[in-house]
């Protein structure tokens, strides 16, 4: 994906950020990091890898061209959570960063909910939703998908 291809995404998934670089860290403050790069998509995940290495129900990420990602303090550890995929994690206080997948190795979907300021970074979309827990009814107006929804 080329620069106008992600800008062009980032206006039709309504993905605005007001200010960069974003901030992040682990709730023990060992591991932090910084973006630096716009995310070219951002949504809520309901699948269940997603569900058993958080503990959360379903998790919001934002999709960061990996070259605007970078660790600035600290050491995560990696889990490989499936044949096609890994994820970051603290080992001291076991907060999850960010997945990424084998195919798409230009990229990371980091774990809004780890940033300094989420607000800045809203979901817009809903993927893997067949495996949404059936108790749980988001009152939004968001485009929810099977699987992992349309390729960006
Ligand atoms: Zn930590
Ligand atoms: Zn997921």
């Amino acid at each position: 994906m080329n620069r106008q291809q992600a800008q062009n995404m980032c206006e039709t998934r309504k993905i605005k950020v007001l200010e960069l670089p974003l901030t992040g860290g682990c709730a023990c403050g060992r591991v932090r990091y910084e973006i630096s790069t716009a995310p070219i998509d951002a949504g809520y995940c309901h699948c269940g890898l997603c569900r058993l290495t958080t503990g959360a129900v379903m998790l919001a990420w934002a999709t960061i061209p990996i070259h605007g990602f970078h660790y600035t303090s600290g050491e995560p550890s990696v889990y490989p959570s499936s044949a096609w995929g890994e994820r970051r994690f603290c080992s001291h206080c076991g907060a999850q960063f960010e997945y990424r997948a084998q195919k798409n190795p230009s990229v990371v979907d980091v774990n809004i909910g780890l940033l300094d300021r989420p607000e800045l970074v809203p979901p817009a979309s809903h993927v893997w939703v067949e495996d949404e827990v059936p108790w749980l009814h988001i009152q939004d107006h968001l485009p929810r998908y099977l699987g992992r929804g349309p390729d960006i």
